[in-house]
């Protein structure tokens, strides 16, 4: 009985061993949430700002600031640590604006990891990656 008619042949051996290997793309995911909005009169008010700045690793002053010179409008962070933006904004385009800031911000160019860390050098903003080290320029919005 010929090999490979009752069993797996080689290639799909091969390709089972490595799909159960951790992949690449599953080491560096990290579950970003989408940003909860509450629209409270004319303003808006992001209610897991903190915790969301907290795992993409920024200053939530900083992804303020991005949001809000991104949509022209004004706010600050309230006693929790969490944004009011003086302005209506639905949640949708929030979020799109805060994909932006994790695309441009957040994530390595590299290796797509989003364990990173933004600093300052002088007038230079570095991304620097946790996981592979790589070290990228990028042009702040603020
Ligand atoms: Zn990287």
């Amino acid at each position: 009985m010929p090999s490979g008619v009752a069993g797996l042949n080689y290639e799909e051996m091969l390709e089972r061993l490595y799909s159960r290997l951790p992949s690449r793309r599953t080491d560096v995911q990290i579950e970003i949430p989408q940003l909860e909005v509450e629209v409270v009169g004319t303003h808006t008010r992001v209610k897991n700002f903190k915790l969301v700045c907290e795992i993409i690793n920024r200053d939530p002053r900083l992804v303020l600031r991005y949001l809000l010179k991104s949509m022209g409008a004004k706010g600050g962070l309230d006693s929790d640590g969490n944004a009011v933006i003086h302005q209506n904004v639905s949640r949708a385009s929030l979020n799109k604006l805060f994909e932006k800031f994790i695309e441009l911000y957040v994530r390595c160019p590299t290796c797509h990891s989003y364990q990173s860390e933004l600093t300052r050098r002088g007038r230079i903003w570095v991304l620097k990656c946790l996981g592979c080290g790589a070290e990228t320029t990028v042009r702040s919005a603020w």
